[in-house]
């Protein structure tokens, strides 16, 4: 804590009403100050939504943009919120349709006796890749203030690659360093495999996770790194075996300040080895 910082009336009427702060230090101070006042907007902007009554701990409906909407209603007290997907429902049996019909284009027989369950069991292999579980996203009170970085490495992820209908496989690493908020430890790895379960491409897997995060859970900072093997590049084309396609995306202080950077990243490459 910097300087003489006090907070007012917060439990009396829920609204940080003023903040005393006399600046004496230096620019590590200055943005220490700069932080905590940060800080303090967030937890104000919580309590606000509380008393507004719409609750948006964890984030409000539509959120989530192209990828998907939050369905179902939000509990006030319970901090939680279900997120449905918002693309149009898979058609079964229009799709075992077209696999019997691939299997005729390239010259096989889809009614022979090996291959006759063949466009149910492809199918249903893809819809089941690119359809999201539904989970409920548990949030809590960051009440002990807690302000440095929560890590989880290694976090298994596959998907399907857009281009080819192939897969890439890999792990994810996430960080963040909480807000008002912190996160139930396990949804990490449901936010990631809420967006792997799509037609993607890397990038953006990266990328709409640590947004997701960003906008949701409102952290001080979202990091995000994926490294994976994309069966495209080795199984067909340049068949590269082994090679590992590494994207990242960061966010909040954690793209602005290379200490939390730098402390992020390393931590990514030694789980990557
Ligand atoms: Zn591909």
């Amino acid at each position: 804590m910097v300087g003489d910082m006090t907070l007012h009336d917060v439990a009396s009427s829920g609204k940080v009403h003023e903040v005393h702060g006399e600046f004496r230090g230096g620019a590590r101070e200055a943005r220490e100050l700069h932080d905590a006042r940060d800080e303090i907007h967030g937890v104000r902007d919580t309590i606000d939504r509380h008393l507004d009554g719409t609750v948006g701990a964890v984030g409000t409906a539509g959120a989530i943009g192209a990828a998907g909407t939050f369905g179902g209603s939000v509990t006030p007290f319970r901090r939680r919120i279900r997120r449905t997907t918002g693309v149009a429902k898979p058609d079964r049996a229009a799709a075992q349709r077209a696999v019997a019909e691939l299997l005729t284009a390239l010259g096989r027989d889809p009614s022979s006796e090996h291959l006759a369950d063949t466009p149910r069991r492809v199918a249903d292999a893809l819809i089941e890749m690119i359809t999201p579980k539904e989970f409920d996203l548990t949030t809590f009170p960051n009440d002990e203030g807690y302000d440095d970085m929560v890590v989880e490495v290694g976090i298994p992820i596959h998907s399907l690659c857009e281009h080819h209908m192939l897969p890439f496989l890999g792990v994810a690493h996430i960080a963040y360093i909480p807000g008002a908020r912190i996160l139930g430890i396990s949804k990490l790895a449901r936010v990631a495999e809420m967006f792997a379960r799509d037609l993607q491409v890397q990038e953006r897997l990266t990328a709409q996770i640590a947004d997701w995060l960003d906008e949701n859970l409102q952290p001080r900072g979202v990091g995000v790194v994926i490294e994976a093997e994309h069966m495209c590049q080795s199984l067909r084309g340049v068949k590269v075996a082994g090679a590992k396609t590494v994207t990242s995306a960061l966010r909040g202080i954690l793209r602005t300040d290379g200490r939390s950077r730098d402390e992020f990243l390393s931590l990514a490459r030694t789980a990557c080895r």
